[in-house]
């Protein structure tokens, strides 16, 4: 990571050649992730072995871009002028494989609500050459509402 710039912006992560293809996939609208081209096995965080099958053939492979909350944490603290508290930080486990997750940050939801298990798609948050992988509610949880399930309007 680098320090953060005088815009008071978060830090951008320094890409290096073994996860350019995770920070910059965003570009053309793809999350990609390291693939095993012998087993299929995900390997994230990016390294030269597959974890697996120790194969050193990997493959950057678009994903669904769909996943589920594992944990999430809201921060209110406002460690950075530019972005907004609070503001809903969350691993997020990729559809595609058990453990194959990452932290990151949610957007497009109201941070105290989020749950896990709650179904979120990728958004791409452009700075510069890095896409920064967000992710938001997917369609079907999109709104999040505070009605608690109640018994209104049923009459026994
Ligand atoms: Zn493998």
């Amino acid at each position: 990571m680098t320090a953060p710039e005088q815009s008071g912006a978060p830090p951008v992560p320094r890409v290096t050649p073994l996860d350019e293809h995770f920070w910059r996939g965003g570009a053309t609208g793809r999350l990609l992730i390291l693939r095993c081209d012998r087993c299929g096995f995900w390997l994230h965080p990016p390294g030269p072995v597959c974890r697996r099958c120790l194969a050193l053939t990997l493959t950057p492979t678009a994903v669904s871009g769909r996943g589920r909350v594992r944990t999430v944490t809201v921060n209110h603290q406002p460690w950075f002028p530019a972005l907004p508290v609070p503001y809903a930080l969350a691993i997020v486990e990729l559809e595609e494989q058990e453990g194959l997750q990452f932290l990151t940050r949610l957007v497009d939801c109201r941070p105290e609500t989020v749950r896990a298990g709650l179904a979120v798609t990728v958004r791409f948050e452009p700075h510069g050459d890095v896409h920064l992988p967000l992710f938001a509610p997917a369609s079907t949880d999109a709104a999040p509402t505070d009605a608690a399930p109640t018994d209104a309007g049923v009459q026994r």
